[in-house]
């Protein structure tokens, strides 16, 4: 699965320099994750870094993507421009 982002965000800005993947970038209002850039760090670190520092735990499961470990890694691979 993908995070996201919920409205509780205070824009603390501290989420997005962790970013691995350059997944989180700030929207109209908060801060938001590009799910097809999301891997939940799999393949960079063992826990989601921005789930990690967020201050306010607003950042969640995304109830729309729904990966598994491989197709994670797969992603991982994808963006890291890995055969
Ligand atoms: Fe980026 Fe990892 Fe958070 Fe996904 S879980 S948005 S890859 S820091
Ligand atoms: Fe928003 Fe949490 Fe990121 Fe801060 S760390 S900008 S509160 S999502």
């Amino acid at each position: 699965m993908a995070l996201r982002i919920t409205d509780e965000c205070i824009n603390c800005d501290v989420c997005e320099p962790q970013c691995p993947n350059d997944a989180i970038y700030m929207g109209p209002q908060i801060y938001e994750i590009a799910p097809e850039r999301c891997t939940e760090c799999v393949g960079h670190h063992d826990e989601p870094q921005c789930k990690v520092v967020c201050p306010v735990e607003c950042i969640t499961l995304h109830p729309d993507w729904h990966e598994g470990q491989d197709a994670l890694m797969a992603k991982y691979r994808r963006l890291t421009g890995q055969p």
